[in-house]
This record gives structure tokens, C-alpha cells and sequence, in this order.
């Protein structure tokens, strides 16, 4: 069986409306970025300027920490980055930004730039040069910049914009104030700019420890906003970076970092989630600034916020999914149950499945939203089941003995039976599997006792009245129909098997087929020529909706039912099944054979991805 080939459309198609696309229609409109030039001195802005595409585009940018792996959330928002530049023409930079070098680590960039080209934006990447037809990201770093961000901080603090405080830390925050309370100057404040310049280059230095003093600019202790209330934006950090090795001992924070590197790379809209609006005005002043100071040139990035993906039952702070995973509640970074983009992945995700997701929860200004995670399993369903092939599979197996067959068929006879690979598309060809005198069924679909409205199998019984209810007659889903006449059990009363006899001529697609009128079809699996299979099930990683509402440790509502797992019997089309092929198996749901673990040690390994509808209850 070839590999699915998935017809959603393509993410050209994807025309998202949303506000920040009013924001770049305008700006194209206006010509606001029509006089942009690649210039500055070298090494100031990326390295390989001279083969990027024509400035003047619309650019925007993914700006991942390397701290961990990347999560649902960033799906949106590499999701909306990259859509808008390609919808436009423009380029979208994948930058690390790689300010903070204790928490970061190569294997997260890694992971990072292997996670965006899964979601699919090669098309959309440029040609390595050293590498012919193969495509990269356009791929930045904020520690290339590290020199132009010092070179800048030295500027400021000629300016009288910047002073090196040596306040402790907790006198910092005691002067900072809060809502209510303006906060009050640190006593360096006042000191000169030769004074600060000799400070700052001795931190450069190595002459201070962690923590002795930081660089601030120079704002307003009195701002109503508080981030403009002197924010640091130097700071002392003896430790080695996964780019620059030892060669720094300061390095810049966030909230100073970012706009130049935006800059920088001449971004034209720097999209980010609500939190940052509050860090606007700094972004803007710091640019001001520099650009005063002809550090800059290029019309400034704009920063435009929305409101962030809140996925339920799911958690995005990479902080507490680390904690996750080095605590073991999971099996790793790629757990399928994680909602990392590695697990999501392993778990059966689509790329298409994601964008879907991504494009329906919509853009907003609203940041409190909750999407259902059912959401996320819609759009899997509504892109997998027109394209993926179908299977059977039992779950839970039962062996099922049709007494008269031999007699029926003749000793050991096996009827080849064939089934569409998927019902809507005859060009994808038949599956072929066969029925003999053994079969597998689901252990559910026999009852002793039926309740009322089960229409699988059940033995002859008699009634209250005295009045004999024959056993029930149901089809094998593509084979032929069988009555059901009993069920033999072990000492302990356990059900070993159920009995059963065939009703010759009724085979699916012959002209007997509709001779027996039977309520109920079943799927199946021939145990001549079933596969033994894991299948791993998967539910939520937590039982609230909001794990870590109101600061609860999201610890005690991880779900310990989250994982289960079935040695399954499937039918043998799945033997050719490669790691990643996705099926639907009939009546169960979606399915993906496992990236890791299939074919590994000789097995077929499964997971499924999700139902067939939603049948998650709260
Ligand atoms: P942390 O959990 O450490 O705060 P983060 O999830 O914010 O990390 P970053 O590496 O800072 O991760 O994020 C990179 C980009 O992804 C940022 O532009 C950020 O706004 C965006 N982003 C992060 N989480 C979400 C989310 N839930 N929805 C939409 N965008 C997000
Ligand atoms: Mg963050």
C-alpha cells in the first residue's frame, strides 16, 4: 500500500482574515517599506543580506528561545508568520534567539528547525548554498548580532540613554514600585556617561561577578508603564553560549535584544502574542533611539501583538513541560501525548491538521481565549479521512469459530474478501484479506444478554414469556453473514470464544448478499491471516481543562489513564505500513504507524491519533 498522499489544499490557499493582515495590506499600499535598502556596515545585519530577497518585501519572523522543544502554540504562530509573508510575497525568518545561555542548548535548535520544515514552509525557505537543491530556513541568530548590540549599548550610554546600576537586585526591585507606587531612582543614575562607559566595558571585561551590576537605559522611574522604568538591558552572565563559546561574559536581555534583531534583519511586522504589549513602548523607544544615533537607518519594524493559542487539557509553558519531561511523567520531549510539535507528530498530527487548526482558531486581540482540544482533532479528521486508506483492525480480540464452515466450504478453505483502500476513491485501488473457519472479532461485540437496541452478537436465548429468541445474525463487514449460537467458556465461566455458523451465499457483493436480513455488521480480522500489532490509546494528559488554572500544580490533575495500550490483531494490507503512514481503522478511528517503535524489533506499532468523532466526555 503507497503512502497516503494527502490532497488538503495547499497552504497557498490558506487566506486567513485576520487584523494584521488589514495592518500589511495598508503598509503595502502606502509604500511604507518601498524605500528599503540592504545597507549598514558589514556584520551588522545578517551575515548573507546580499542573497536575501528584495528588502522592500514584507518580512515578518518566528523568534523561538532554543530553551526547549517548540509546542502547539508555536504552531500558530510560525503558522501566521510564515502564511502572511508568503501571502504577500515577503520572507519569513526562522531566528533563534539566543540570548540567555544557561537554559539553551544546541539539541533545541536542533529540534526547532526540524519541527519548521515538517510544518512544510520549504517551499517557502531558501537554496542552501552549499548544499545544491537542498532549501534551508532563513535562518538568524540573535548571538550574530551580539557585537552591534554592545557596539549600540555603548552608543546609549554616550548618549546619557544608559547607566550601569549597582543597586542589588533587591533594591532594584524595592525601587522599581508597582501599579500604584512610581518607583524611585537608583543613586547610579546620575553618574556620568564615562563614568557608566568605564563600568559597562569592565563587566565586558570579566571583572564583575553575576548579579554585581547591570546596564539600564535610562527612561523614567515614574512611568506609568513599568517597563519603562529604567529596564535592564545588560547583565552579567559568566557562562558559555552554544554560538559564541566563551567569548562573552554579559549578555543583552530580551526586551533589549529583540528589536534590534528585528531591526537588524529589516523586519517589517514583528508579530508576537499579548504579552508583549506592554513592551512595545521600550521597542519603540530603543529603536528611536539607535536610529538618533545613525545606528540605524531603515524604516523601524512595527510590533503587532495577538491574542495566544490556549490549547484545553493542554499546557505551553516550556518550563513545565520540561519539568514533564525530566521528571518522567512522560516518556520524552516526543511522548505522543505531549503537546510538543515532536509528540504531536509521533502522535499521527498532520502538518495540514495543524495549519487547519491554527487558521480556524483565528486572530484576535483576545487573550483569554480557550480552544477545545476537539478543535485540534476536528481539523485532523476533516483533512485525514478523504485521503487515507482504510483498514480492520480488533482491539481487543475475541476468537470467533464458525462451526459449519468446513462443512460449508470444504476443511481449511479460506475465502479471498476485498474491501476499497478508501470508500470515495475507487482509483486507490482494494485491499485484499480472506475469512476462514477462525476469525477475530471485538471482545464488546458479544453479548450473553444483550441490552436493548444491541444488534451484534448474542446467543439463542429464551424469553420471559417462554418464547425461544434465536441468535442474532449479523454480517462480517465484506464477508459473509453468520448467526450467532453460542459461546464456549473456561472453568472460571471467562469467554474463550464465541460459536457461530456461516450462512452460505451471502457474501458481500454477490448477488445472495441481501438474502439475510441482519441489523448488525461487524468488523473482523482472519486469524489465518491477521498481524499481531501494539496499538497505544491515547486521553488527555490531564483531567482539567486549564491544568495550571489559578496556580495549581499542574502535577496533580495529570490523567494516569492517559495511556493504554492493546495487543491488537489488524488486517495484513498493514504489513507493508511504514513509520508515519496514517490509516483509518474502521469503527475505531484514526491511526499512525509509530516514527520510533514501528518495524523496530519486528513489530507493527500503531497510535492513534484520534476518533472517529468526538467521544471525549468532561
Ligand atoms: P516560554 O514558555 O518559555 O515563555 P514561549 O512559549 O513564549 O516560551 P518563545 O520561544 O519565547 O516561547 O516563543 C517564540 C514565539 O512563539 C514568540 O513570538 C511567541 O509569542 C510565540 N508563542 C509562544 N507561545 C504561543 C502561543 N501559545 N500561541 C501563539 N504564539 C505563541
Ligand atoms: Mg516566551
Amino acid at each position: 500500500m503507497s503512502a497516503p498522499t494527502h490532497k488538503t489544499p495547499a497552504p497557498d490557499a490558506v487566506k486567513p482574515g485576520n487584523f494584521i493582515r488589514s495592518v500589511i495590506e495598508e503598509d503595502l499600499s502606502r509604500g511604507t517599506y518601498a524605500q528599503r535598502r540592504w545597507g549598514g556596515e558589514p556584520g551588522d545585519g545578517p551575515s548573507h543580506a546580499a542573497g536575501m530577497p528584495d528588502p522592500a518585501k514584507v518580512r515578518t519572523r518566528f523568534p523561538p528561545e532554543p530553551n526547549g522543544y517548540l509546542h502547539i502554540g508555536h504552531a500558530k504562530s510560525i503558522w501566521l508568520n510564515f502564511s502572511l509573508a508568503q501571502e504577500y510575497g515577503g520572507v519569513c525568518h526562522l531566528r533563534f534567539d539566543d540570548t540567555n545561555p544557561e537554559k539553551e542548548e544546541q539539541e533545541y535548535v536542533d529540534s526547532i528547525r526540524d519541527t519548521v520544515r515538517w510544518l512544510g514552509w520549504d517551499h517557502h525557505f531558501a537554496d542552501d548554498p552549499a548544499r545544491p537543491g537542498v532549501k534551508q530556513p532563513h535562518e538568524y541568530f540573535a548571538s550574530d548580532y551580539f557585537d552591534f548590540m554592545y557596539r549600540a549599548a555603548e552608543y546609549l550610554i554616550e548618549a546619557g540613554h544608559a547607566y550601569v546600576d549597582e543597586q542589588t537586585p533587591e533594591q532594584m526591585r524595592a525601587n522599581r514600585g508597582d501599579f500604584g507606587t512610581p518607583g524611585v531612582n537608583s543613586p547610579f543614575r546620575v553618574r556620568s556617561p564615562a563614568e557608566n562607559l568605564a563600568r559597562f566595558r569592565e563587566m565586558a571585561q570579566g571583572q564583575h561577578a553575576d548579579g554585581a551590576m547591570v546596564l539600564r537605559a535610562k527612561i523614567d522611574m515614574a512611568s506609568p508603564n513599568i517597563n519603562l522604568r529604567d529596564p535592564a538591558i545588560y547583565r552579567i552572565r559568566h557562562a558559555t553560549h552554544h554560538n559564541t563559546g566563551d567569548n562573552w561574559c554579559i549578555y543583552p536581555m530580551y526586551t533589549y535584544a529583540h528589536p534590534i534583531e528585528d531591526a537588524l534583519e529589516q523586519i517589517t511586522h514583528s508579530i508576537c502574542t499579548l504579552e508583549f504589549e506592554d513592551q512595545r513602548p521600550f521597542y519603540d523607544w530603543l529603536l528611536e533611539r539607535l536610529a538618533e544615533g545613525g545606528l540605524l537607518t531603515a524604516p523601524p519594524p512595527r510590533q503587532y501583538e495577538f491574542g495566544r493559542l490556549n490549547v484545553g487539557h493542554v499546557i505551553t509553558s516550556k518550563r513545565k513541560l520540561r519539568q514533564l519531561v525530566e521528571e518522567g511523567h512522560v516518556s520524552g520531549w516526543d511522548d505522543p501525548r505531549m503537546p510538543t510539535l515532536a509528540g504531536l507528530r509521533r502522535r499521527g498530527y498532520t502538518p495540514e491538521a495543524l495549519r487547519l487548526f491554527a487558521e480556524r482558531s483565528g486572530v484576535t486581540k483576545n487573550g483569554d481565549a480557550w480552544t477545545d482540544y476537539a478543535a485540534l482533532d476536528a481539523a485532523l479528521r476533516d483533512t485525514l479521512d478523504p485521503v487515507v486508506p482504510r483498514a480492520m483492525a480488533v482491539l481487543e480480540p475475541l476468537k470467533l469459530v464458525i462451526t459449519n464452515w468446513d462443512e460449508a466450504f470444504g476443511p481449511g478453505h479460506l475465502e479471498p474478501c476485498t474491501a476499497p483502500v478508501h470508500p470515495h476513491h475507487p482509483d486507490m485501488g482494494q485491499r485484499q484479506f480472506s475469512m476462514g473457519k477462525e476469525v477475530w472479532i471485538e471482545r464488546t461485540d458479544y453479548e450473553e444478554t444483550p441490552p436493548k437496541g444491541f444488534f451484534r452478537l448474542f446467543p439463542p436465548s429464551v424469553d420471559a414469556s417462554g418464547n425461544a429468541v434465536p441468535g442474532s445474525k449479523v454480517r462480517l463487514k465484506y464477508g459473509y453473514v453468520i448467526e450467532c449460537t453460542g459461546a464456549i467458556k473456561d472453568a472460571a465461566g471467562n469467554i474463550v470464544s464465541v460459536s457461530a455458523t456461516v450462512l452460505k451465499d451471502t457474501k458481500s457483493g454477490t448477488p445472495g448478499a441481501d438474502s439475510a436480513k441482519v441489523k448488525g455488521v461487524i468488523t473482523w480480522v482472519g486469524a489465518a491471516d491477521g498481524l499481531p500489532a501494539t496499538v497505544n490509546l491515547y486521553d488527555r494528559l490531564f483531567t482539567e481543562e486549564q491544568p495550571d488554572a489559578g496556580g495549581r500544580d499542574f502535577l496533580t490533575v495529570l490523567n494516569p489513564n492517559s495511556l493504554s495500550t492493546a495487543q491488537a490483531i489488524v488486517e495484513p494490507s498493514l504489513a507493508t505500513a511504514q513509520p508515519e503512514d496514517r490509516f483509518q481503522f474502521e469503527r475505531h478511528g484514526f491511526f499512525v504507524a509509530d516514527r520510533r517503535d514501528h518495524h523496530a524489533r519486528g513489530k507493527l506499532v500503531f497510535n492513534r491519533i484520534a476518533g472517529l468523532k468526538d467521544s471525549w466526555v468532561r
